[in-house]
């Protein structure tokens, strides 16, 4: 997971993402195993190429949305607006389209939080666009992600209802033998796949909605634009295709050993000052003292 922050190991939180990970793997590979070849002889070998594309697919995507920045923001510097702090009121109000949003302050990272942004309680780190955080991506969902995500759901409910019918072939095909190994494997493996699909099919489904509506998880459950106009959506078609098809969002944190930050400045936060800056704010001010007086 990417972080924003040094943060102390918690084993814990990579358990959902593991169980995941060895229900996914191991059951598609007792698949391939043990229905596949009969599948492969028997009814066409289009069957398993199907299945081994559609899992290497989810499987790129699961990585994509667990591994990848999710837009994180950087923190402000410890000494930047240091005396805003006391005094700056808690939110500020912007207009999208003739929609006021609020800007929150946010206390953790000392700034005040784009529309959408969100700080993510488990991360400890302000996210672009922020979804949701996930656990058994063991990430937080936000603009960067986000596509990663919608389309490894999408591509999970397939493999699933996919695994699922190829091995009601195979028990239809063998009703005599169904106490063999390969018939209790993939009679198994189809309780699995029944099993997660109900929840898995109605997660893709409410992000099929979202995704058509313009809004992320978070404003959905928080009631953001409830009897209101939500100014983030451009249109149902407009909406999918931002997501699916937008150009890669760029990163604000840069992941290194000793953990620098910045390889691109929000537009939110100061830009750095140069010395010939300085210099011509001084003067605009009308205090002529030479700039060297200024320097430590
Ligand atoms: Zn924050
Ligand atoms: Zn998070």
């Amino acid at each position: 997971m990417p972080a924003g922050t040094v943060k102390s190991f918690k084993p814990s939180k990579y358990i959902p993402v593991s169980a995941a990970t060895v229900f996914l793997v191991g059951s598609t590979t007792l698949f391939f195993a043990f229905t596949c070849p009969w599948l492969n002889v028997e009814v066409s070998p289009a069957l398993p190429a199907y299945n081994a594309v559609m899992f290497l697919f989810v499987l790129a995507n699961f990585s994509m949305a667990t591994f990848m920045d999710p837009g994180i923001f950087p923190r402000a510097e410890e000494d930047e607006d240091k005396d805003d702090d006391f005094r700056a009121p808690l939110y500020k109000t912007v207009e999208v389209r003739g929609v006021q949003v609020r800007m929150k302050w946010c206390s953790t990272c000392r700034f005040y939080r784009p529309p959408r942004c969100s700080h993510c309680s488990v991360c400890d780190n302000c996210v672009e666009e922020f979804d949701h955080h996930c656990p058994w991506v063991n990430n937080c969902i936000g603009r960067r992600n986000y596509r990663y995500f919608f389309l490894f759901l999408v591509s999970l409910t397939l493999h699933i209802m996919s695994v699922f019918i190829c091995g009601l072939f195979y028990t239809l095909g063998h009703p005599n033998q169904l106490r063999d190994i390969p018939a209790a494997v993939t009679i198994s493996v189809m309780c699995v796949a029944g099993l997660f699909f109900f929840p898995v099919a109605g997660l893709t489904g409410f992000h099929i909605v979202l995704v058509s509506r313009g809004r992320t998880t978070n404003e959905q459950v928080t009631g953001k634009f409830r009897g209101g106009v939500n100014p983030f959506s451009n249109g149902c078609c407009r909406n999918v295709s931002h997501v699916l098809c937008s150009s890669s969002p760029p990163r604000y944190i840069k992941r290194s050993h000793n953990q620098t930050f910045l390889s691109v400045s929000p537009p939110f936060l100061r830009p750095e000052v140069s010395e010939s800056q300085i210099g011509l704010k001084i003067l605009d001010n009308g205090i002529q003292s030479p700039l060297q007086h200024y320097q430590v």
